[in-house]
């Protein structure tokens, strides 16, 4: 039996974007700039971190607490940086980098915005981003299933700019704390980033896992949390959106039941609703997305993340600390 999905729609191919990627290659060879009290560590100890289509790369700042901001840029996306409370890490700043399962393979720029009340500067970081390993799907199947009419259509539009202004503002302190929590425990089906060709037209990439489970399964929040949105869609059915500070967002789709409300405060495990087959979905089944600064990963790269346990050295960032303008949106 093959495992339930959902048919996730998009009328748009993506566009080629060869060159802009052979620009950034080049300007990839530029070098580093590193700060003198720059702390060598293994990884991207010479400024240089490497990483999938659709992974999470922990960026690590090695500042002292004079820093008031730190911000990143990478790929015209803002990336936020927030203070190191780990017991086991050297002091400073880490960012999570999150790597669009549509970002051009090859080597980018990642900028970061380096602030202490003396002075600003600049440091660049060379990002190789490698292709994913994704499937193709080559579908065919009756028109009706594959083409909006013009009703549904304008109603999956709208519910994009919905979605869209409701993510527009991230929130600016991180919510979130080590030990992040699978949402259900059921079958993966493994087809984070597969794209799929239904009759001859590219869809857009699946952009989440979906995690098969019985109907009425409780799903958990991952983290901490605000519910951003809840929704009714056409293809994503009953929806949660949680913010989770700093631009980080998780998704959970096809509820047959939301038990949440917009504006809740949730905790890591919290449940906030329970699994089903609303929207378009060929059976019960979790779909499970991550938005991470703007870019589309794999939710269980969170899972897989240097951030575990119960450690609650990552208390919220008290009032008035300077370092919670951290995650400041760029213009
Ligand atoms: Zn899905």
């Amino acid at each position: 039996m093959k495992p339930a999905v959902d048919l996730h729609y998009s009328r748009h191919a993506m566009p080629a974007q060869c060159l802009v990627g052979i620009a950034i290659l080049l300007a990839g060879y530029l070098l580093v700039d590193l700060v003198p009290w720059f702390v060598p560590t293994a990884q991207g100890a010479d400024g240089r971190y490497t990483g999938k289509q659709g992974e999470i790369i922990i960026v690590k700042v090695p500042v002292d607490d004079s820093a008031t901001r730190v911000q990143g840029k990478f790929l015209g996306r803002a990336v936020s940086f927030f203070p190191d409370t780990r017991l086991e890490e050297p002091k400073g700043f880490v960012g999570l980098l999150g790597i669009d399962l549509q970002d051009e393979p090859g080597t980018h720029e990642l900028l970061v915005e380096l602030k202490t009340a003396e002075q600003s500067r600049m440091l660049r970081y060379s990002i190789a981003v490698v292709k994913g390993k994704f499937h193709m799907e080559h579908l065919t199947l009756p028109k009706d299933k594959v083409d909006l009419d013009e009703k549904s259509l304008a109603r999956w539009k709208a519910e994009q700019e919905q979605v869209k202004e409701a993510l527009a503002t991230d929130s600016q302190s991180k919510l979130w704390q080590p030990g992040f929590v699978e949402p259900v425990s059921g079958k993966r089906t493994g087809i984070f980033g597969s794209m799929r060709v239904m009759n001859g037209q590219a869809r857009n990439p699946h952009n989440g896992e979906d995690i098969g489970a019985p109907l009425g399964t409780a799903v958990a929040a991952t983290n901490h949390g605000v519910v951003r949105l809840t929704v009714d869609h056409i293809f994503s059915g009953k929806g949660v959106f949680l913010d989770h500070g700093l631009g980080f967002y998780s998704m959970y789709f096809h509820l047959s039941e939301v038990l949440v409300k917009e504006g809740e405060q949730v905790k890591a495990g919290q449940i906030v609703g329970k699994v089903g087959a609303t929207g378009r979905a060929t059976g019960p089944h979790l779909h499970w997305g991550v938005k991470l600064n703007g870019a589309r990963v794999n939710p269980y790269a969170l899972l897989d993340l240097p951030f575990k346990g119960t450690v609650q050295s990552a208390a919220p960032v008290p009032s008035g600390d300077p370092t919670s303008s951290v995650g400041a949106p760029a213009p």
